[in-house]
Order: C-alpha cells, then structure tokens, then sequence
C-alpha cells in the first residue's frame, strides 16, 4: 500500500446507498435516508437507506426463503467453502478500496484499518471456508442396542448488528461462521460505518452467494435495529456494541420469540505494569498503542493503567511522552497513528469523560482537547490521567475513547482486587519477568483475554469474547461455529 494510491481513492464520489435484499439494491419503503458524514473534515460524502420495520421485514422474509428452500443450506459443505473462498480472494483484491472507504467513514488510521478491515476479513472468510468441512457431528458411545446420532444443523436466520469502530472485521466475524454453517444473514451495520459492509455483500454476490443469503438493512439502531431484535422470524441475533443495547436486545429477546442473543460488549480493561516488568520501555510503548490506536475505539483497549507504586512516577512519564508524541490526524496519511474519531458525538462524550475527570480530582498529565477543528474533522489529543481512584467514573465507566486513566497499586493482591472491581470483564494485561506470578495474574483476573507482556494481537484461530458484563459467547475460532449450530439428536432404537 503507498500513499499515492490511497491520495487516488480518497476522494472518488460515493453514491447514494441502498438496502441489500434478496441480491438487489432497493431504497427504503417510505423513501427515507440518512447523511453519511465523514470524520475527517465533517464533509457529507453520501446517504444511506434509513430501513424501518417493513424493509427489516422484507430482508427477514428473503433470507427466510433462502434458508427453506434456496440451495445455500443443501449445498455440500465443499460448495460452501468455494464461495466463502472467493469471498476472501475479492476482498484481497477490493482491500485498499474497502479499507479507504471505510476510513472516509469511520476515520480509523489506514495503516491499522487496513490489516484490520479487509485484512482481518478475508482472513476470517478463509478460516471458516477451510473449517466447513470439518466441524462435523457425532456418533454417542451409548449401549449396544441404540445408535445416537448428534447432528449440527444450522439455525436459520441469523440477525448480527454491528457497531463502527471496525465494521468490516467485526461484521466478518460474524458473517463468515453463520454462513459456513448454512445459515442465512441480515446484517445491520452502525449508521456511522456501513458502507464498507455494503459494499462487502456485492462482493459476495459477485463470488456466488445465492440470493437473499446475505442481507443488509441499513438505518438507525433504535428502528431498524429494534425491528430485527422483536422479530419473531429471527432465531439467532449476534451483537457487538455498547451494553445498553446488549440489554435492550435481550429485552426484545424475551418480549418477542426468544431468539438466542449473543453480546459483545464493552469493557473497562486494565493494564497491570509490575516493577519486575521485563522492559519498561516495550511495555510503555505497547500500553500506548493498547489504549491510543484507532483513536481508544477498541473494545478491548487497555483502558486502566494499573502501575506498580515504586515505578509509577517513571512509569507514566514514559506513557505520557509516548502520548504526547503521536502523530494524530489525516487518517488517509500512512504516517499517521490515531486518526478520528468517528463522529462529533463520540468526540462529545470523550470530552466530558475529561471534563469529569479533572472534577473529580485525577491529575491531567497530557492531552485532553480537541485539535484540527479547522479541518471541520473530529480528533483528539491521546490523553493520560493519573492519580485516578478505583471509585471514579473514569476508572469505571468506559469512555471508548483516546483516554487512558492511570491508577497505582501495591502489590499483586492489590492488583488483582483493583484490576477486578468493574463490572467489566472483557481484557487484561500484566507485565511480569515471574513466571509464577504471570500465571497467577491470569488465573486471577476476570476477564475473555489476560495479556502477558503485550497488549492486543490476536489470531483468528483464538475465541474472543467477555465476562460479567462484557457479554457472552465467542466470535472467531472454531468456538464461534457454536453460535450458529443447533444439536439435534436421533436416537434410533437398533
Ligand atoms: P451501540 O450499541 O450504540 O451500537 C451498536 C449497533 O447497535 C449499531 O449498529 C446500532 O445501530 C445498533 N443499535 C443501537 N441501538 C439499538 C437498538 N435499540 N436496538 C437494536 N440495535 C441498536 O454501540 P456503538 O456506539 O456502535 O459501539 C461502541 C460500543 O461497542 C462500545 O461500548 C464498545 O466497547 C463496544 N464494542 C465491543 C466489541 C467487542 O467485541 N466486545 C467490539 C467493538 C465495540
């Protein structure tokens, strides 16, 4: 990727965008749209079809025929894989269109959005391509006189609604297994962030996926994605965003079919420096990319900086710098390495998170503002709190945000007490040279992931997912195929 091929993209003119259903591009029923607005400059760059209930309903019903009676569900997994494999091959060769595209919509730093969106989803496609064929059912070791047979089936219609901090990746992660297993989608991107998944389901129309398959309702959480929550044709609904919604989902849930929910929510990550850390410089420079990328919009950013006290002055004056350092704006620039935020009201919410902070007594060491207003775009300084209280808001509520609050500890019983008072429990790190105590440290802290001296990286082939309030269930690995398969049992009389 050079610049000079993304300055070729970033600025082409983005049409109007439609709804998907059943493989055509179709305007919302009452005519209605919503302005796409660019986190880089404020600029409108296009609409998108604002789909109400009777567009949700249209795209339930195609993937509802697609699932009883298309090929999709019958076809022999090998077939599957085929098309989920040359899903994979056209986002390879779309990556720098889709990545491009969806930084004008998101604002996500292109070096970072570009492994992470088209990247991360083709990878993902090709995973569950590969696992198709090879997550099969089961004979039971019953009696001699019975044969139990445990069949995986898929579920039927699956609804995911995705959130905009990494639409591409996230939506992949959800699509690419519910597909693998037979099943048939409506996807609801965020508002802020759907035009790279719009223009991922072309490319898996262009690949072959039969019609109504994959669906796309674009439109507003509070209608369309309401829609699909009560509907009583959904069986799965899977989810990524914020735990209000989580919760209204699993209201829907209960007032409409019980359809199974899957969330994926936020968290409140701590990231735990012991004075015995092997590098100190490594672990600042990998804290601040753990809480300061993507502008902190990272669910599983590290977003408390939990310090041992004899280093704790060192220690998050070496963060700050690192912070002070970045170079924040133009997310089309390769050399940039946080870009926007993804819209005026996150960057709102981000700055009464500071402002609140410094109320509450924590210590501003760097950062705190909005910078580039001129640009019309929406960014903001990395900032680092310290002398933070496990009782503030900023030590409890998640910002999702480029704010990092900074909180001494004692010792390691110290640690782990702090580290585990959130209702959270979705990430972690610690910074250890002691074996022993590295082990303790993930044995002991509540959380889907424990870092030990590093923060982020991931793979495919590992689960991601919460505890307590950060949801339940995985994406990604073979885990997350558990979402879309239903057991059913013959139990045969020999
Ligand atoms: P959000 O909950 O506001 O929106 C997420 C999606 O839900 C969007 O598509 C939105 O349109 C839809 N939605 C909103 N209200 C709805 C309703 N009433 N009914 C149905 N759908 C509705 O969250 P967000 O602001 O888009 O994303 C930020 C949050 O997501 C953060 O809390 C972050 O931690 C979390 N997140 C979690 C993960 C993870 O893997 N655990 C990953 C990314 C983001």
């Amino acid at each position: 990727m050079r610049q000079d091929q993304i300055d070729a993209l970033r600025n082409l003119s983005i049409a109007p965008q439609q709804l998907f259903i059943a493989g055509r591009h179709e305007p919302a029923s009452a005519g209605t749209t919503l302005d796409v607005v660019s986190p880089l400059d404020g600029s409108r760059l296009t609409t998108l079809a604002d789909a109400g209930a009777a567009d949700v309903e249209r795209a339930i019903i195609a993937a509802r025929k697609a699932f009883d009676t298309g090929s999709w569900p019958r076809a022999a997994p090998a077939e599957r894989k085929k098309v989920l494999h040359r899903i994979a091959d056209l986002i390879e060769k779309h990556a720098l269109e889709l990545a491009v595209l969806g930084v004008r919509d998101n604002g996500t730093e292109i070096a970072m959005a570009y492994k992470a969106e088209p990247g991360s989803a083709a990878g993902t496609f090709r995973y569950y391509a590969e696992a198709v064929d090879k997550v099969h059912g089961e004979i039971a070791p019953t009696a001699d006189n019975v044969l139990g047979l445990v069949h995986r089936e898929p579920v039927g219609v699956v609804a995911a609604i995705v959130p905009w901090n990494f639409p591409l990746m996230i939506g992949a992660w959800k699509i690419a297994p519910a597909l693998a297993a037979g099943n048939c989608v409506v996807l609801k991107p965020a508002e802020t962030a759907s035009l790279s998944l719009l223009r991922l389901a072309e490319l898996c129309a262009e690949a072959g996926l039969p019609e109504g398959v994959l669906n796309v309702v674009t439109g507003r959480g509070a209608v369309a994605g309401e829609a699909l929550g009560l509907h009583m044709d959904v069986d799965v609904l899977a989810f990524t965003g914020s735990g209000v919604t989580g919760r209204r989902l699993l209201e829907y849930s209960a007032r409409s079919n019980l359809k199974r929910v899957y969330l994926e929510l936020g968290g409140k990550s701590p990231n735990i420096v012991f004075a015995d850390a092997p590098d100190l410089d490594l672990a600042a420079k990998i804290s601040a990319q753990g809480i300061y990328r993507n502008s902190g919009q990272v669910c599983v950013a590290g977003s408390r900086l939990l310090v041992e006290r004899s280093i704790r002055e060192a220690f998050v004056a070496k963060v700050a710098a690192i912070a002070a350092r970045m170079t924040v704006g133009d997310p089309l620039d390769l050399a940039t390495e946080a870009g926007a935020v993804n819209s005026a009201a996150q960057l709102e919410r981000n700055l009464a998170h500071v402002e609140r902070a410094a109320a509450e007594g924590a210590v501003l060491v760097t950062g705190g503002r909005r910078i580039l207003e001129e640009t019309g775009g929406y960014y903001m300084q990395p900032t680092l709190f310290d002398a933070v209280h496990p009782d503030m808001a900023l030590a409890r509520e998640e910002v999702f945000g480029p704010v990092l609050a900074a909180i001494p500890f004692d010792d390691e019983a110290d640690a782990v007490r702090i580290a585990n008072a959130t209702s959270y429990g979705l990430a972690a790190a610690v910074w250890t040279s002691s074996l022993s105590r590295a082990h303790r440290m993930v044995r002991a802290i509540k959380a889907g992931v424990v870092h030990v001296n590093t923060y982020g990286g991931a793979d495919i082939t590992v689960p991601l997912g919460g505890v307590r309030q950060s949801g339940n269930g995985h994406d990604k690995s073979l885990h997350a195929l558990d979402k879309y398969t239903d057991l059913k049992t013959a139990w045969i009389s020999l």
